[in-house]
């Protein structure tokens, strides 16, 4: 089932204790869309600037994106963001947000783009996600991510969004953030009850965890020796994540299913961080995604081995 997805599309500049890139490709949307392009037909929705050239372009042509609906604004500029990553990968200090042509932008999505099955909101402000979703009234698996910025700027309209979500995919503080609840557990059961029917709190560096009306799963993040940038590492477990789902479509939703969309987002976040930017996910292949979740399930599993235990 082809997927659309919305959200930033974007330069990125980026520094981090090994080194630093200005203005590479990046954004929520393009870093989900070349992820989940491993699994199904992707078409992303959004604007860029006259400063957006072809050589972005051609990144997610040459993964076979649909390009389409990407809109050139002309005299505008394109969506920028600068971070700064310490030594611990897992915080990381934004020091500029630019929505440029992301301000009052009104998506038209095509025929093609209405006619998804599967729609990722890709983190971008709330208002805008909720005027994909409405184009989309009858699609069958619906994920939301969003971020810090848009649960203290328009909670409201996130929480409307939400409501009409069947999956919420979030950092773990996020969660606690948007619940006010401190157990991560508890605070993904809140959200639970206000639509969606699966839960996907993002742990950076220590991995994902799942949790749906009766399951509980959780993943560490594959074991690395190095890592260089984790710009966009949410977004590709996104993709890997949702990906699988768009590409088991005929399938219940079942816990074993999520399971599996669990480790293929692991996997395909893991080849992200290894270089910066887009840079390692535009020479990925799929026997490499195949090979790493083989090696994360070696990882995590572990026999019962029941044995008298005293008092
Ligand atoms: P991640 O590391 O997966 O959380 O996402 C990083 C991507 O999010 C970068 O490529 C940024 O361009 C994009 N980004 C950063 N801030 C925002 C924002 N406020 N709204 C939408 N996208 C953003």
């Amino acid at each position: 089932m082809a997927i659309t997805v919305v959200g930033s599309i974007a330069f990125d500049s980026v520094t981090t204790p090994f080194g630093e890139r200005q203005r590479m490709l990046g954004g929520a949307a393009v870093h989900f869309a070349l992820a989940a392009s491993f699994f199904e037909e992707v078409r992303v929705v959004g604007p860029v600037g006259e400063d957006f050239g072809e050589t972005e372009l051609d990144v997610m042509r040459h993964r076979g994106v649909d390009i389409s609906d990407i809109e050139r604004i002309p005299g505008g500029r394109t969506f920028f963001w600068r971070g700064k990553y310490g030594w611990d990968l897992n915080s990381r200090e934004t020091l500029d947000t630019q929505l440029g042509v992301f301000e009052g932008f009104q998506p038209k999505l095509s025929e093609s783009s209405r006619a998804s099955e599967v729609l990722f909101l890709a983190n971008i402000q709330p208002d805008l996600q909720r005027e994909v979703r409405a184009q989309l009234p009858d699609a069958r698996f619906v994920a939301l991510d969003s971020m810090n910025l848009w649960i203290e700027a328009a909670r409201d309209s996130l929480m409307k969004a939400i409501a009409q979500c069947h999956c919420l995919i979030l950092n773990d503080s996020e969660l606690r953030q948007l619940t006010g609840k401190a157990s991560l557990f508890a605070a993904a059961r809140e959200v639970l009850g206000w639509g969606p029917r699966v839960i996907v709190a993002k742990q950076g560096e220590y991995g994902a965890a799942l949790v749906t009306a009766d399951g509980f799963f959780s993943l560490p993040a594959f074991p690395l020796e190095s890592v260089v940038d984790p710009t966009g590492a949410g977004d590709t477990f996104a993709g890997g994540f949702v990906g699988y789902i768009a590409a088991h479509s005929g399938e219940a939703l079942s816990d074993e299913l999520l399971r599996q969309a669990m480790a293929h987002g692991t996997a395909l976040a893991s080849f992200n961080v290894e270089e910066f930017g887009t840079q390692r996910i535009e020479h990925l292949s799929g026997p490499e995604i195949a090979a790493r979740v083989r090696q994360l399930r070696e990882f995590t599993q572990f026999s019962a081995a029941p044995m008298p235990l005293g008092n």
